[in-house]
């Protein structure tokens, strides 16, 4: 048996697959806010649970949205407070006694699409996310390439072309973005930059503030037939 694990911010996704990695069973709860006993209890509990329902000791692995530090294990993410800075793979192989696979959530999403029958014969595969924020990955032979500081896949901080916004005379906003630069692509192909740009252009955040999807629904919206 095969457990996956994608872990967000506000949920965690739990998956039972067979060796013909078929779902077989699945599960959704609140990620632990930022109590990382709790977390651990929560993926512990979760295993254990499918461990005596298949009587087998899975495989498990956990798509998160950050990276380990190369060094000491130590997880860098932002989404998921409970786990900043913790050894979650260590801690979780102790505790269930056997090895646990960890990646970024956007590099295990592409690898899942480049091992999709659609795309097997493709040398590599560039896996984008529109989320709350903007992620991807990259498979370069059926593995995930992930660049000397483990974000080669990250597109979201590219900058966005806006300069041309701006030459063409249009008031684009120039947002800042939370790894410290201006204008990433994160921050306007996104949930939250539908949110900002949808602001920005009509000027309703501060008297009522629109969520991605009531954007996407004004902006899908098919104009009344006379
Ligand atoms: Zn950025």
């Amino acid at each position: 048996m095969y457990y996956g694990f994608d872990v967000g911010g506000t949920k965690i996704e739990f998956g039972a697959f067979n060796e013909k990695l078929e779902r077989v069973a699945t599960e959704r709860v609140p990620t632990p806010g930022d109590d990382y006993d709790k977390l651990l209890d929560t993926l512990v509990g979760l295993i254990e649970k499918a461990d005596r329902e298949f009587g087998c000791e899975g495989l498990v692995g956990i798509g998160i949205p950050g990276m380990e530090d190369a060094e000491d294990g130590a997880l860098l993410t932002s989404n998921v407070p409970a786990a900043t800075g913790r050894t979650l793979r260590k801690d979780l192989e102790q505790r269930i006694g056997r090895k646990v696979a960890i990646d970024n959530d956007a590099n295990c999403f592409a690898l899942s699409e480049a091992w999709d029958e659609a795309l097997q014969g493709e040398k590599s595969v560039l896996g984008l996310i529109l989320g709350t924020g903007f992620g991807g990955g990259i498979v370069f032979d059926g593995q995930v390439f992930s660049g000397k500081n483990h974000v080669a896949g990250e597109l979201g901080h590219t900058r966005m072309p806006i300069d041309a916004w701006f030459h063409l005379g249009e008031k684009a906003p120039l947002f800042d973005c939370g790894c410290k630069n201006k204008g990433c692509i994160d921050n306007y192909l996104s949930g939250r930059g539908f949110e900002q740009l949808y602001a920005h252009y009509y000027g309703e955040q501060r008297l009522k503030p629109l969520k991605s999807s009531s954007v996407m629904a004004k902006a899908t919206r098919k104009p009344l037939s006379m």
